[in-house]
């Protein structure tokens, strides 16, 4: 059923002439997922440039029974931030609404709108000499309101946590069209439920985040890594143990890279070269930070005694310390370009799983094991962020397979794949989300209990089910 004309017309004009755009030209970058995957159709994309012309619409939308998809970077990867292709929802993109409210250097917080780009949100703490500590590689695009709805996590989680732990505060127009301000910048506040928390990861179905509070950090004086080979995924959770215990609260990042991975970066992507002179199965990119002066803490000789320590318990093969920024640079350009590269060699089959970090090791074997047994020729190239225990166990197609072919068993490795997750204790999306992706794997897997609470908020929240209808939690 195509949404009326009327309709159409009385939201452009709520949303004034800058405030929309019904030309295909344009929505064509709205409608369509980075990965190809998802796409949809929709007559129109709103531009809102302020909270209350955003509650404007929604009550609008509500009064009519028309459906609302929140979009801010539309870099999302599982299918929750572009319309479906029934052509009747509506795409609300945040990107106008891209203003900083505040800063509180004392606080240590930053007030922003949610159509900041994850990028300039980088510059706004910078200017402050402090740092929003969030790095995606997707942050050039990427907006505040799609990383707190996404819950995004990226290569500093292990230290920083992901966005759930940044976030103090929130302002959400509800799906009614009422505006719930919780802006707060408090880090202590008992009073009651922590609202903040619903809107957080819910990917657009309960609200549309309009503004965040965030917390922001002293910036780091000294960055020092270290790119190493390691022997297996065991020994590199075994360094993890060491690197951790030796550094403090300093290790910022701890990435695995599989040999497969690196020459598929390095075969396929420009200005990437082999970062040691022999060849190995396993590295690890690793990185600590602080804010401490040299006279007060040296990190290099830091670093120099994790490297040390992992050498004399068999945990490190090989390895090199970057002597500049432009070395460091090359070589977080090889883990940066590992999923883009894959694209190269043909169809790739994503699970974005995290483990308990004592169980990767097992995970990486049983699931390679496990995919391997069931389709000949398949090339796990399982990479990503074992610090915090995410994986992202991507298989490149066999060579020589048809790639529809391939793409076509995407939900049957998915669910082979997930069964090991779960058995170990681990999740079924760690940073990415459910989005469509996943809505029949999380009720699949989600005990009963849970997605009755999590049907519950949504019927309260959303009665009508108008926001980001089906994503997450099928209502129907
Ligand atoms: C190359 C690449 C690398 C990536 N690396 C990482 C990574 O390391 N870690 C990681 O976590 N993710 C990663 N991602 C995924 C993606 O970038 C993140 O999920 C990101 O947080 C999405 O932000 P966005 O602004 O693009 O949101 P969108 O894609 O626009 O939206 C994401 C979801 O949030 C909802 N939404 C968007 N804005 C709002 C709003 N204001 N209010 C309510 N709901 C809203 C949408 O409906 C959708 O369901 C990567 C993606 C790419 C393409």
């Amino acid at each position: 059923m195509a949404i009326k004309a009327e309709h159409i017309d009385k939201l452009k004009e709520i949303s004034g002439p800058k405030g929309y755009s019904d030309d295909q030209d344009i929505i064509v970058s709205h409608v369509e997922e980075p990965r190809g995957k998802y796409f949809g159709i929709t007559p129109i994309v709103l531009f809102p440039d302020s909270t209350e012309m955003v509650a404007q619409i929604v009550s609008y939308a509500n009064e009519h029974d028309l459906k609302i998809v929140p979009q801010s970077g539309n870099t999302g990867l599982v299918g929750g931030g572009v319309p479906d292709r029934s052509g009747d929802e509506i795409v609300i993109s945040l990107k106008r609404m891209n203003k900083v409210r505040s800063r509180d250097f004392h606080n240590n917080t930053i007030t922003l709108e949610a159509g900041v780009i994850l990028a300039d949100a980088h510059k706004i703490a910078k200017e402050m000499n402090m740092q929003f500590p969030m790095h995606i590689a997707s942050e050039g695009s990427a907006m505040i309101g799609g990383n707190i709805s996404s819950n995004a996590g990226g290569i500093n989680v292990l230290r920083f946590g992901n966005m759930r732990e940044l976030v103090l505060g929130l302002e959400v127009v509800l799906p009614s069209g009422e505006i719930w301000n919780g802006l707060t910048g408090l880090r202590k506040d008992n009073t009651g439920y922590d609202l903040k928390q619903l809107f957080i990861g819910a990917e657009g179905t309960l609200g549309i985040i309009t503004a965040a509070t965030l917390k922001v950090y002293p910036k780091a004086t000294q960055i020092n890594s270290a790119f190493v080979a390691v022997p297996s995924p065991r020994a590199a959770v075994e360094l993890l143990a060491v690197a951790k215990q030796i550094s403090g609260d300093s290790l910022i990042a701890f990435e695995l890279l599989p040999r497969i991975g690196l020459d598929f970066t390095i075969n396929h992507m420009p200005g990437c070269r082999e970062p040691l002179e022999d060849r190995y199965e396993w590295y690890i990119l690793m990185e600590c930070a602080t804010s401490m002066t040299q006279d007060l803490l040296d990190l290099e000789k830091v670093m120099e005694k994790i490297l040390e320590t992992g050498m004399e318990r068999d945990a490190i093969l090989d390895g090199v310390v970057p002597k500049n920024i432009g070395e460091r640079d090359a070589l977080w350009n090889l883990r940066e370009h590992m999923s883009e590269a894959q694209k190269h060699e043909g169809g790739s089959i994503k699970h974005d799983v995290s483990v308990p970090v004592s169980r990767i090791a097992e995970f990486i074997e049983e699931g390679t094991n496990a995919v391997c047994k069931h389709l000949p020729g398949i090339r796990p190239v399982p990479f990503g962020h074992i610090g915090d225990g995410n994986i992202h166990f991507n298989l490149s197609q066999p060579t020589d397979m048809d790639k529809q072919e391939y793409l076509s068993k995407w939900e049957e490795i998915n669910r082979l794949v997930h069964e090991i997750v779960v058995k170990l204790g681990g999740s079924i999306s760690a940073e990415h989300g459910i989005g469509t992706m996943k809505v029949a794997d999380l009720e699949h897997f989600k005990p009963e209990t849970d997605l009755n609470l999590m049907r519950d908020i949504k019927k309260t929240l959303d009665p009508n089910n108008m926001m980001n209808p089906g994503r997450i939690i099928d209502l129907t």
